[in-house]
């Protein structure tokens, strides 16, 4: 395949920042001088970052961080991409990388669940026994999930604690496999959950997007899409039998497309029937408050 212009990143690395205000300030200039666009958190935990540029300006971005030692081993991910994924750069300064509803701190370089290469999760997987859990919301899952998931009822990860609690403690003994999308949730949600007296929880390494590219899984056992959080919104995963597992909003279609409502923009899924019948209206109601005038 030819190589694209732009590419992707997505990473995260926990590591103590200190003053991470000054840190956010000085690398939202780094970022603007350099030219990449995204969105970048910056936490006294760490970073969590996804962004686009041309090869030039991603690879001059990783060399720039992991020349700090705080974040030398920084781990990303990398997609080629026709053109930016983003419109603009942000980069701020958040309390916590990952907004999670929980009392105590939790910091993933102490407590995590097993950290599960692409091909041990893959073998995990197909074992009778264990529980495998969504680490993501409900309009992530409808797009795309691990055969056999159990799909958490939440539209917001800071939902996962309570949803826990009321939703799985049945399942405090047995073997529990997590993922998400780049890996960064499941750090939370499996020390989320160990903290909580689950006796084995496993996590996927590096999440789906690195279990897509993984040579020898090749995504199998992963139905539909990954959602991801730039201008695709999308992308495939599955190499050896892709699917389709989402369903339109209006009809029950089969589709994997994402559109939101030009009204009360509600994030839909849309077959192509419909999108041409609705436009990307979610309901007559709010199509008739642009129409009646
Ligand atoms: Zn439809
Ligand atoms: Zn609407």
């Amino acid at each position: 395949m030819e190589k694209q212009p732009y590419r992707i990143l997505l990473f995260y690395k926990f590591v103590r920042i200190d003053d991470p205000e000054t840190f956010t300030a000085e690398h939202l200039q780094y970022c603007k001088d350099l030219g990449v666009k995204g969105r970048i958190l910056i936490a006294s935990e760490g970073i969590n970052g996804t962004l686009s540029g041309t090869y030039e300006q991603t690879e001059r971005y990783m060399q720039a961080l992991t020349a700090d030692p705080r974040f030398a081993d920084t781990v990303f991910k990398i997609d080629e991409s026709e053109e930016h994924a983003f419109k603009k750069i942000f980069v701020r300064h958040k309390e916590e990388l990952v907004t999670f509803r929980y009392e105590k701190e939790l910091d993933p370089n102490v407590q995590f669940g097993t950290r599960l290469s692409p091909k041990e999760f893959h073998e995990q997987l197909q074992k009778e026994e264990v529980i495998v859990l969504d680490g993501r919301t409900d309009y992530e899952y409808d797009l795309g999930h691990f055969r056999g998931a159990i799909r958490p009822d939440i539209d917001s990860f800071r939902d996962f604690p309570q949803w826990i609690r009321d939703n799985m403690s049945e399942h405090k003994d047995k073997t529990i496999l997590t993922y998400c999308t780049g890996g960064i949730r499941c750090e939370k949600l499996t020390g989320f959950m160990l903290e909580e007296g689950f006796a084995n929880v496993a996590q996927l390494e590096g999440g789906i997007v690195t279990y897509g590219k993984d040579p020898e899984v090749q995504g199998d056992l992963f139905d539909g899409k990954c959602y991801v959080f730039d201008e695709r919104i999308s992308v495939p995963i599955n190499q050896v039998a892709p699917s389709v597992v989402g369903k339109c909003y209006h009809c029950d279609e089969p589709t994997d497309v994402y559109v939101n409502c030009p009204v009360c923009n509600l994030q839909h899924l849309v077959c192509e029937s419909c999108a041409d019948e609705h436009s990307h209206y979610c309901s007559d109601v709010c199509k008739e408050t642009v129409t009646a005038v």
